[in-house]
């Protein structure tokens, strides 16, 4: 049986982290979004044209090891304003979306661009202060030296960036559930999206 989970949200809220846990609990196979556009941004970063490089996306560009890195997510922001590259993307995200036995996909515009009509859609968020904390946390944890107020700015100017642009910005659908994590734990945010989409008609097994 296909079951699409959309859950959309801006960097940090702790999507992954959830999308992840969902598609686990349920036995979804689940697709990060945000990783396409990473590696378009890494082959863009080192000279490639944009278009052409998510043209030819290949798997070994999902599995580099500098996908993660705050110049990536730039340069995956700024190439995600490009018609063009997400045009390239959407067939993929889509077969993927249409998985028999459920698919999750986490990125910012699955539930109103990529998969209007899934199933369930989250829209996942936290205060930005937030999210940077997390951040800034991770990077320590990463032994990555970084200040805590330059983390909140390109926290910002990523979010301004997603939901300012013209083609598929960052934001809600209208028949999304809204789950703010501010003040959440993560086991709490997860039983609250497994609730919602129970809710919605998901059932482990697809
Ligand atoms: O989710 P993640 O932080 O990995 O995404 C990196 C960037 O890719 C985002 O800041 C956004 O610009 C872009 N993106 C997008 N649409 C998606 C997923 C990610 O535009 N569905």
């Amino acid at each position: 049986m296909k079951f699409t989970v959309a859950i959309d949200g801006p960097a940090a809220a702790g999507k992954g982290t959830i999308s992840k846990a969902v598609a686990a609990h349920f036995g979804f196979a689940h697709l990060d979004t945000g990783l396409l556009y990473r590696a378009v941004g890494a082959r863009v970063a080192e000279g490639e044209d944009p278009v052409s490089a998510a043209r030819t996306l290949k798997g070994d560009d999902l599995a580099r090891s500098d996908l993660r890195t705050q110049a990536v997510a730039d340069a995956a922001s700024t190439v995600a304003t490009n018609q063009q590259v997400r045009q390239a993307l959407v067939e993929f995200q889509r077969g993927f979306a249409a998985n028999e036995g459920g698919a999750v996909l986490d990125g910012r515009d699955i539930g109103t661009v990529i998969c209007p009509d899934a199933d369930a859609k989250l829209f996942v968020t936290a205060r930005a202060e937030v999210r940077a904390e997390r951040r800034w946390k991770e990077l320590q944890a990463a032994g990555m030296e970084a200040e805590f107020d330059t983390v909140l700015a390109e926290v910002e100017a990523r979010d301004a960036r997603d939901a300012g642009r013209k083609d598929a910005p960052m934001r809600q659908a209208a028949d999304a559930v809204l789950l703010d994590t501010s003040d959440l734990t993560i086991d709490e945010a997860i039983a609250r999206a497994v609730a919602a989409i129970e809710t919605a008609g998901g059932r482990a097994g697809g």
